[in-house]
């Protein structure tokens, strides 16, 4: 699906680059809805992925510029990625990235999902507005490593967090206030693996339509090398937002835990507090309920054990329990599993854990040698 060409304040294009037989990239530009999806999987998978995960987004997509709403989207082309996989629509082990946003006047809802990425430039200056779930880039929020060491890094392509795996997999989902002039720019890391963000930022600024921009940026990234398919789309910010009266509301905690004024005031407080004391009870029974009915599974000392509960603590508390560790060497599976594994794998309940286990097992099994397709 692709932009009609003319003075539209949109534009989008995808390219298959000067190394890859095939684009796993797939993009629509169906405003209000805008979305980039980089498939993974290989032939007969990785561009199965994108397309399902890009058609349901199309389907599932809210009204508004609702970033929970589409969240919830994301999460059912999640569903649908894996389905297709087990209905033999794609393949096994096929994932996919999505970065999407629903532009309504200056208000931008965004949700996301692996390494694909979105930016914004304001008055010239170029943002990066999400954040990679890869490999290099926690190392780069931990310190481990530059910007500029991740860009030539050998593991640079492993992420942590994509569609097609995780049935709890989480989304990130934020909302921003643009302003008109703006532009919104989501792309493959087709385009960023082979572009600074000066660069980046430079056709941007200087680029005098979306459409223009789209090109361009195909040009410079075969440029640099063409290593990956590019896939990018750029939208301008015009217009005022619907929602600009709504100013951001108030900590409503601030303003309901003011006390009453006379003489109610004390029993004011002391009710405050009970109520406080319930609502902390209710949420750590329910947080406990929720923990006892979940699953993960998590890379322990090298092998991959099984836990009942969530990963994390809930108030201070840690609520999950060991159930089993396994001898499945986590060092000989799939280099997505292996670094999805270090922060664990939630699934729902023990028995899917134990089940994702013996799938673990079979791939580091030398008899189950995966056949290759003619
Ligand atoms: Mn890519």
């Amino acid at each position: 699906m692709s932009a009609r060409k003319g003075a539209l304040p949109y534009a989008g294009a995808s390219d298959i680059g000067l190394v890859r037989s095939g684009n796993e990239d797939f993009y629509v530009v169906n405003p209000p809805l805008f979305a980039v999806a980089d498939g993974l999987g290989g032939h007969q998978a990785g561009e199965v992925a994108s397309q399902i995960a890009i058609e349901t987004l199309l389907g599932n997509a809210p009204k508004r510029a609702d970033a929970k709403a589409l969240g919830r989207a994301v999460r059912a082309a999640n569903a649908a990625v894996i389905e297709g996989a087990q209905t033999g629509l794609g393949r096994a082990g096929m994932g996919t990235t999505v970065t999407s946003a629903m532009v309504e006047g200056t208000h931008i809802a965004i949700a996301h999902v692996g390494d694909s990425r979105a930016y914004l430039l304001h008055l010239g200056e170029l943002t990066q507005l999400t954040q990679d779930h890869s490999m290099v880039a926690d190392m780069v929020r931990s310190g481990t490593l530059t910007e500029e060491e991740s860009r030539v890094h050998p593991n640079r392509s492993v992420i942590t967090r994509a569609l097609g795996s995780d049935p709890n997999m989480l989304v990130d989902g934020f909302e921003l206030d643009a302003a008109p002039g703006d532009r919104l720019l989501l792309c493959s890391d087709g385009l960023t693996s082979m572009l600074e963000d000066r660069d980046i930022e430079t056709i941007l600024q200087t680029a005098p339509s979306p459409a223009a921009a789209v090109a361009r940026f195909i040009v410079a990234a075969n440029e640099a090398g063409g290593q990956d398919n590019i896939t990018t789309v750029v939208v301008d910010i015009e217009g005022s937002s619907p929602v600009t009266a709504a100013r951001p509301t108030a900590n409503p905690a601030a303003e309901t835990a003011v006390p009453h004024e006379g003489s109610g005031r004390w029993i004011g407080r002391v009710a405050w507090v009970l109520v406080a004391m319930a609502i902390v009870a209710a949420a750590w029974y329910s947080a406990y309920a929720y923990a006892r009915s979940q699953a993960y599974v998590v890379e322990e000392s090298g092998v991959v054990a099984i836990y009942r509960g969530v990963p994390g603590s809930f108030l201070g508390i840690s609520m999950h329990w060991l159930e089993a560790v396994t001898d499945v060497p986590v060092a000989e599976l799939d280099p997505i599993t292996a670094a999805r594994l270090k922060s664990g794998i939630r699934v729902d309940g023990v028995a899917p854990a134990f089940s994702l286990a013996a799938g673990y097992r079979q791939q580091v099994e030398p008899s189950v040698e995966p056949t290759t397709a003619p």
